[in-house]
């Protein structure tokens, strides 16, 4: 039996699928590899190239291969390209998914792992956010997640489809190795950012520096990329031991500001990394930092790289030996 990780070849997905692979797991990764990059992953693993909005492609994948359990992980997911163009992440991601699941319960409708976003809060009311906080997402992007968590209760209730979602915030770093990193075209992120400052000497633009935070400017929850596949990794081994369907917050639990992350990343590269204040972005919330509470109670998981030095030091060595990317 094999596992499905669909966007295996995204930065997230090719991280889960090298951890799966690593753990002596038969891993089959589907992706159309539009954004994700063939060379993330390792050429033993049988990678379909292909997109979920093609049902016949997705089901002879299933017909060949027998499938014990999916990583859903394919999906658009930038927050600014969804304001502008919110039709291709409702086909993208919603649509998507839900020919993904049609295709699922006619092959025994095995569990399935879905990765979600902190957007689905929109601008949080209380933190740390739990799981039960009010959701109200501000873009395409996180509605897309929030609608799909909700289409997979309908799946449940109708064929007994067990699923998780993992909530994830602020996910950066790369594997100990250094050989597959966080590779995204355009970057929006921060930590990359930082980084290609610190590597091409160019200054950071910080969006805000007014926000009711400790040093006006964002706050959000960084998360080792080693600590959510740690996460998925857990969640596997609950759905194997006939966990319910649920879904759980995957952060760090504790918050840093704009300027804390640009102050670690000059600790990590010894560079100068000047910053310059710019306007607030639209849609960012102050502060979103997750009550990873939940996740540690019923899976078991608890986040092992605790600073944003940790995180910083290993996207560094990706990006060091990978200044073009993949
Ligand atoms: N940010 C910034 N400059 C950049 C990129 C991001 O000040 O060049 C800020 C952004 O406004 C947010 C935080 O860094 O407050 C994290 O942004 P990112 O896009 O990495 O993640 P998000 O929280 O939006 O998912």
């Amino acid at each position: 039996m094999s596992i499905l990780v669909t966007g295996g070849a995204g930065y997230v997905g090719s991280h889960c699928v090298a951890a799966l692979h690593a753990a002596g797991e038969d891993v089959v990764v589907l992706d159309d590899l539009l954004r994700g990059h063939r060379a993330a992953v390792n050429p033993k693993i049988r990678l379909y190239a292909g997109s979920l909005n093609d049902p016949v492609y997705v089901g002879d994948m299933f017909r060949r291969e027998r499938i014990e359990a999916v990583f859903h992980l394919a999906s658009l997911s930038l927050v600014g390209e969804s304001m502008k163009k919110p039709g291709r992440y409702f086909l993208n991601n919603v649509a998507g998914a839900v020919n993904l699941l049609e295709v699922m319960c006619t092959h025994g409708c095995p569990p399935i792992i879905f990765s979600s976003t902190a957007a689905v809060y929109g601008h949080p009311t209380t933190t740390p956010i739990r799981e039960d906080a009010l959701k109200r997402p501000t873009s395409p992007y996180g509605e897309s997640k929030l609608m799909v968590e909700n289409v997979l209760k309908w799946y449940d209730a109708a064929y007994g489809l067990r699923h998780v979602a993992l909530r994830y915030f602020n996910v950066a770093g790369a594997a100990p190795g250094g050989e597959i990193g966080e590779d995204h075209r355009p970057e929006t992120h921060l930590i990359p950012i930082v980084l290609r400052a610190a590597r091409e000497k160019t200054p950071v633009k910080v969006f805000g520096t007014d926000y009711q935070t400790p040093d006006g400017t964002c706050v959000r929850d960084y998360i080792h990329i080693e600590d959510l596949i740690g996460a998925h990794l857990a969640t596997l081994r609950y759905l194997r031991d006939g966990g319910a369907s649920d879904v759980f917050n995957i952060g760090l639990g504790h918050g840093f500001s704009v300027r804390e992350i640009i102050e670690a990343a000059r600790r990590v590269t010894g560079a100068d990394i000047p910053a310059e204040a710019e306007p607030r972005r639209p849609g960012d919330p102050a502060e979103l930092v997750a009550s990873t509470e939940k996740a540690e109670r019923v899976l078991g998981w608890k986040p092992e790289h605790l600073t944003p030095d940790e995180i910083i030091a290993s996207a560094w060595r990706w990006h060091r030996g990978h200044s073009e990317g993949y």
